[in-house]
């Protein structure tokens, strides 16, 4: 296979020195590096250039891909390290309390009860670390085993840590006062919602962090608010539920005579745009995929399988632990799980 071209390292250096760029400026990089083919026009040349730079790319773990922001719905090209653990992805400017800090923002966001993906600062602030922190030895008294750079990490230290997290787009402010996630986290975290059971939205099967729920209580479905919007102006006549056939309430500001102009938007049963590489997961394999982690999970007995709970029932658990005890942070779901 012939080597990457200039053009396609022009494309590469953008991204890799100036983050993830916005749909219309990576189109517009790309007009330019090739002569004024426009990716809406060229559609088949897009798809390839991004499949032959994935295909250089996956030799070093890293992947060009699509994304959106789930609080506005605008996408964005960005490379993201493939290797799992946050440790990498972060890699050597954070510390290890500030990435355990990072891990807890983290948690703190997409178990957020209203599903609206976002904390407040004072929220943040309260978030603890010591639990983000694996202990291999549990004979001990696992306080007084951490380290003293996570035991005393200040208030200064988190704030530091946040700013840092927000420049660097790995959180965002979503409006004064409240932190959600950036859109390198959104890029970078896709398996990692999969593996943590991050209920996902039922149009384009990304992680609903940001999503309206069923307005049927016993109803698990998220959609998130740019596929919804999409999804009933397609469908006039219903607006039921795809889950329980509940009629879904007009959301502020979505108008009934609303066009579909905006090409932001994931087309109805797909993902959004992406790079050829990312995971276009049918809600088939979803479910296969579901199905064999249970399956798993019961062959390695009843120590290491969890009970399998609704999400809103375990919210419920949340609020209620929360509610009922004067520590403003409770160990989350996932790092009560890895202690088991
Ligand atoms: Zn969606
Ligand atoms: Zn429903």
């Amino acid at each position: 296979m012939a080597p990457l071209t200039w053009r396609h390292h022009t494309l590469l250096q953008a991204l890799l020195s100036r983050g993830p760029l916005p749909e219309p400026d990576f189109h517009a990089l790309f007009t330019d590096m090739t002569g004024g083919k426009n990716p809406a026009t060229h559609k088949q040349l897009f798809v390839d250039t991004l499949g032959k730079i994935n295909n250089e790319l996956k030799y070093l773990n890293f992947d060009l891909r699509a994304g959106i922001n789930q609080y506005d719905g605008t996408v964005y090209y960005g490379v993201i390290n493939t290797i799992a653990d946050e440790e990498s992805k972060l890699g050597s400017k954070y510390s290890v309390p500030q990435i355990a800090f990072y891990k807890g923002l983290l948690e703190a966001i997409v178990q957020e009860a209203g599903n609206d993906g976002t904390i407040t600062t004072i929220d943040a602030f309260n978030v603890r670390i010591d639990n983000q922190v694996i202990i291999a030895d549990s004979t001990q008294d696992s306080q007084s085993r951490l380290p003293s750079s996570i035991t005393n990490f200040s208030f200064n230290q988190k704030e530091k840590t946040l700013d840092d997290l927000i420049q660097d787009r790995w959180l965002s402010y979503t409006s004064p006062g409240n932190i959600g996630l950036g859109i390198r986290s959104f890029l970078d975290l896709r398996s990692w919602f999969r593996s943590n059971d991050i209920p996902s939205c039922e149009v384009c099967n990304e992680a609903g962090i940001k999503a309206s729920t069923c307005p049927n209580e016993g109803c698990n479905v998220r959609i998130h608010s740019y596929c919804l919007k999409k999804k009933f102006s397609q469908r006039k006549a219903s607006r039921a539920c795809p889950g329980c056939s509940t009629e879904w309430p007009r959301q502020e500001g979505e108008d009934e005579h609303d066009d579909d102009e905006d090409t932001n938007e994931p087309e109805e049963g797909q993902q959004a745009p992406s790079a050829p590489s990312a995971v276009r997961s049918s809600r088939k394999r979803r479910k296969g995929v579901k199905a064999e982690l249970v399956e798993e999970a019961e062959r390695a007995g009843p120590s290491s399988a969890m009970p399998r709970r609704s999400s809103r029932r375990a919210k419920a658990e949340v609020a209620q632990e929360a509610s009922s005890s004067a520590v403003a942070s409770q160990p989350t779901r996932s790092s009560r799980r890895r202690k088991n």
